[in-house]
């Protein structure tokens, strides 16, 4: 905790990331199956409603974050941030680099091409969805044709030199795969800079059913497994692994903040249906809330570290 000119903020240590999300809705959902799949993205654990908020509020958002915050990134997510309407992307993205904030845009790419040109700007990194190292394999999680939108934004990204990430969900199928695409994520990551992987497992938050468990869910140590074994082709690349939790086992502490202020951390429980919501900024302020939603993780894991704010989001 710092004390600046009277208010107490939030250090680095304690809130390193924020998620901004200025829409909940994503086009992933309107894409066509693959033969064999389950619906695009059902893993997804999004609210499908639409976040509303006017330019102005999205900047006093950014403003207070950084007021009540030494956080150095925020992450653009969604849903997907680039869908095609108003959402204020390209003013939040120029207002946040204005404030100090490195700029992470967490987007499945579908319509990355299309907005690129209007806000490279304003991004320090991109990470982007991939789940497998075909079309057959990826396609089936996120929709026809994802597999050759990614290819096509890799280029794009690399022959403009960008700073990649990449986020990878698995099924106990496709973590067969995780080599080979560790390999082309290697290739990448040879051509331009790449900073970190995230591999997650299936989490049964929002709208959970044994159906998705049957599909998404497998045992966590296959899972790790799969990860380190990847570590060891990746070189320097740093990979983050978020297996399915056991109930005593904390996701890492995460703040979602909407663009109309409302403030939303995810405790960590794996049982837990949704984020919880802990109020409106601009009205309670950031670090309260913030500092409330710890005290509330503390409470349901007294054993945890509630420190453990830095791994980047899965979507
Ligand atoms: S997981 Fe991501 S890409 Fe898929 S539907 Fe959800 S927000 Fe969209």
């Amino acid at each position: 905790m710092i004390e600046q000119k009277g208010a107490t903020i939030l250090t680095r240590d304690e809130l390193k990331i924020v998620h901004l999300v200025l829409n909940t809705d994503c086009n992933a959902w309107d894409r066509p199956n693959t033969p064999g799949s389950p619906g695009v993205c059902r893993f997804c654990y999004r609210e499908r409603n639409r976040v509303f908020a006017d330019p102005d509020t999205v900047r006093r958002v950014i403003d207070l974050i950084r007021h009540e915050s030494a956080a150095q990134r925020i992450v653009f997510t969604g849903g997907d941030p680039l869908m095609p309407y108003d959402n204020h992307l390209e003013v939040a993205l120029a207002h946040a680099v204005d404030r100090g904030f490195e700029t992470n845009l967490h987007t499945n790419g579908l319509l990355l091409a299309d907005r690129y040109s209007g806000l490279r700007q304003y991004v320090t990194l991109y990470s982007l969805a991939i789940d497998g190292p075909d079309a057959t394999t990826a396609d089936w999680f996120r929709g026809t044709g994802f597999f050759e939108r990614f290819l096509s934004n890799v280029e794009m990204l690399v022959a403009d030199q960008r700073r990649l990430a990449f986020n990878t969900f698995t099924t106990t199928e496709s973590v067969r795969w995780l080599l080979q695409l560790g390999q082309q994520i290697s290739n990448i990551a040879a051509r331009t800079s790449v900073e970190y992987w995230l591999i997650s497992q299936y989490r049964p938050i929002g709208r959970p059913n044994s159906r998705k468990s049957e599909i998404y869910g497998y045992d966590p140590a296959t899972f790790v497994a799969a990860v380190d074994q990847v570590r060891g082709i990746v070189g320097n690349l740093e990979v983050f692994a978020q297996p399915t939790r056991a109930p005593d086992d904390p996701y890492p502490f995460r703040a979602w903040i909407l663009a109309d202020g409302t403030v939303t951390a995810d405790l960590g429980s794996v049982a837990a249906p949704r984020n919880a919501v802990l109020g409106n900024m601009l009205s309670d302020g950031l670090e309260p809330l913030i500092r409330r939603a710890f005290a509330l993780r503390d409470t349901q894991f007294p054993a945890s570290n509630s420190n453990d704010h830095a791994t980047p989001t899965e979507n």
